[in-house]
């Protein structure tokens, strides 16, 4: 049998809406989420993303703010803008979209951001509390993987998972995230001995490698979930996943498929992270 195919547009459609009602009820109370966007340079893949951020804060009822900066901003200056938008009551939430010019250390700039208005969770603190267990932003692609997962019904307590993937932004904040909802994790990378037996093991499957084809069928149980993460590019210059998706998802019993899995998830945590900035900041 077919796996069922895990709708990441619709699943993510249901969380704006979500957080669009949430953002009315705030505005009744006076306040009006914001989100300032950063964006450094050219690149035209962090243009869309910009775009698609501003579009889901505007579909949201979230104002955006946009500073868009020439590739040649010095470090000083982006750091004395962040100073600026840490100290800005109004701005409830920065992101600087990476990646930023080559020129600019992205490790000093996230240090930068004031944790409480870190929608991203890249700073250190906030990854820490996401680590021992603390409340703190979740970070947006992990997040979403986790609302995949719960949304279409399965639970993750005491299910074999195996990550694929040690990234500071996505393997490794999965493999915390299904930790706390008391998944059995594994977490596996480029030196992973052995990769195929420890997936044909698992319940669940997250795969974030950036490789086409890193899980195949050979390598997945009969009735396991599979969440890819992956954005590539095939031969024809198609968009496809890290997962040889016709053919997992002939045993799989969930898969997400890409593009319209995880990628849409991405943006609707970040919206919900600009509301709970928004709510958070109320109280102080
Ligand atoms: P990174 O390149 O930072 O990390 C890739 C990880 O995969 C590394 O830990 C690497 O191991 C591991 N790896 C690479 N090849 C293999 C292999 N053959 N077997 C096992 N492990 C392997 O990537 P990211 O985590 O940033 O992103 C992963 C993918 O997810 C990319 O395609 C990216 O575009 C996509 N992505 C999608 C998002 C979305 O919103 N849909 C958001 C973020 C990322 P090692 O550490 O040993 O090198």
């Amino acid at each position: 049998m077919s796996a069922k195919i895990i709708d990441g547009k619709a699943i993510s459609l249901d969380i704006k809406q979500e957080v669009k009602k949430q953002t009315e009820q705030l505005k009744q109370k006076g306040i009006t989420p914001c989100l300032a966007v950063v964006l450094v340079g050219e690149d035209s893949a962090s243009k869309v993303y910009v775009n698609n951020k501003k579009k889901a804060c505007d579909f949201c009822g979230i104002t955006s703010i946009s500073y868009e900066l020439p590739e040649s901003t010095k470090e000083s200056e982006l750091l004395e803008l962040i100073k600026k938008l840490n100290q800005d009551k109004s701005i409830n939430g920065i992101l600087v979209q990476l990646p930023l010019p080559k020129h600019i250390n992205e490790n000093h700039i996230i240090l930068a951001i004031s944790p409480q208005k870190d929608v991203d969770c890249f700073h250190p603190q906030n990854v820490g509390t996401l680590y021992t267990g603390g409340k703190c932003f979740l970070p947006c692609t992990p997040a979403g993987i986790l609302e995949l997962i719960q949304r279409s019904g399965y639970d993750i307590t005491a299910k074999e998972c195996v990550v694929i993937g040690r990234s500071n932004i996505v393997g490794k904040p999965v493999a915390m995230l299904l930790l706390r909802e008391n998944g059995t994790v594994t977490i596996c990378h480029s030196k992973t001995k052995n990769l195929h037996d420890i997936c044909k093991r698992a319940d669940i499957i997250v795969v974030a490698t950036g490789k086409r084809n890193t899980l195949t069928r050979d390598m997945v149980k009969q009735g396991a979930i599979i969440i890819d993460v992956g954005m590539n590019r095939n031969e024809e210059g198609k968009l496809c996943g890290d997962v040889d998706f016709e053919n997992v998802k002939e045993v799989a019993r969930a898969i997400t498929p890409v593009p319209g899995g995880v990628g849409p998830m991405t943006i609707a945590m970040l919206m919900k992270n600009c509301l709970t900035a928004a709510e958070l900041q109320s109280y102080c």
